[in-house]
């Protein structure tokens, strides 16, 4: 485990979500009631997928039974953790299914040929624009980094209840952090594929990639340290919208919230929604 202060793509994208969701999991660290459905079905699915491209790396067959295990074990894991949230019209039988559903799906696709790494997690620096390190470094985690006609591809899964747009892969913050640190690791700049698991009525498989050059490496420094003066400057404020709060486990303190109550907690070194 990394103990050591860090940025990770998840941190950076839940400030420029909603800044106060941000502050309220990693600063108040507030306790979350439940976990939402997507999330644990997002988890287990990830967990079995890198035990499947663990046996193929490892020369081994992979049996669908193997990978139904592997995910049924990782949903369990979570319900030890916390009681899962449902959406309307989801249950567990329901939302299980569909994740066995597309690990099948998955799992009749060609298979990834040279597999150089699963699940793994580089520390590297991070640069702004004006070619200055900034002092927390960036962690990645990799799913899945193999090599196609030499190339280094990293093959980022996502479990999605729709199909991506290609802007969405072209402009996200994601791919940049992926490349960044294959960059500093391998000295290779490496393409990103997308490999959405869409959780429709019959599920699909959709395989969207993009590239990054210098200048968006760049931004991501620049964006990470803007953050960065933003927490020091205590800017964390609610960006309300249907999908971001629709599953936010901290939906009831975000409600008791006001400008006012989050200075008066600060100053007396409380958690906004804390009891005294
Ligand atoms: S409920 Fe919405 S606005 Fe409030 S913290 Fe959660 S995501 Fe942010």
């Amino acid at each position: 485990m990394i103990t050591r202060p860090h940025w990770s793509y998840s941190q950076l994208s839940q400030f420029m979500r909603c800044p106060l969701q941000y502050y309220f999991e990693r600063i108040a660290k507030l306790p979350k009631p439940f976990l939402p459905s997507g999330l644990v079905l997002g988890t287990a699915v990830h967990q079995a997928l890198a035990e499947y491209h663990r046996r193929l790396q490892s020369k081994k067959s992979a049996t669908r039974d193997e990978v139904r295990t592997a995910f049924l074990e990782a949903w369990n894991d979570a319900e030890k953790e916390k009681p899962v949230q449902f959406r309307n019209g989801e249950n567990r039988q329901k939302a299980q299914d569909q994740g066995i559903a597309l690990l099948e799906l998955y799992q009749e696709q060609p298979p990834p040929k040279q597999i150089v790494a699963i699940e793994q997690s580089m520390m590297v620096p991070l640069e702004n624009s004006r070619g200055q390190f900034l002092e927390k470094p960036l962690v990645a985690v990799v799913d899945l980094l193999y090599r196609e006609s030499q190339e280094l591809v990293v093959n980022e899964f996502k479990t999605s209840g729709r199909r991506f747009a290609d802007s969405e892969v072209d402009n996200g913050l994601q791919a940049s952090a992926y490349v960044h640190a294959v960059l500093q690791r391998y000295d290779e700049r490496a393409r990103v594929r997308y490999t959405i698991l869409v959780k429709s009525k019959s599920p699909t498989i959709q395989n969207l990639e993009t590239a990054r050059t210098d200048s968006d490496l760049t931004r991501l420094g620049d964006i990470a340290e803007a953050i960065e003066r933003a927490i020091a400057s205590e800017v964390f404020y609610p960006v309300e919208t249907p999908m971001n709060c629709s599953g936010c486990p901290f939906f009831r303190p975000c409600r008791d919230w006001t400008a006012k109550s989050h200075s008066r907690a600060n100053s007396n070194g409380h958690a906004v929604g804390e009891t005294c």
